[in-house]
């Protein structure tokens, strides 16, 4: 399960910056993030919930983990 981009992340606008917002996670700026997951740190509450809910970040390819999957059937 992969989307293209995330970018359904909370956001906020930076101050004394016009047209620049960042994660109000990790408070990275979203012309970092870039859409992708792993533009979030690790410890970005955004980035948690959604490699929870089985995203993957391209970077680490952890075996299927036999998770309980309690989204579908
Ligand atoms: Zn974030």
């Amino acid at each position: 399960m992969k989307k293209l981009y995330y970018i359904d992340f909370p956001q906020e606008h930076l101050e004394g910056e016009m047209h620049k917002y960042r994660c109000v996670y990790c408070k990275v700026e979203t012309t970092t993030i870039n859409g992708k997951l792993e533009g979030h740190l690790p410890s970005c509450e955004y980035r948690k919930k959604l490699e929870i809910a089985g995203y993957k970040t391209s970077g680490l390819s952890e075996k299927p983990a036999s998770s309980t999957s309690d989204d579908f059937d």
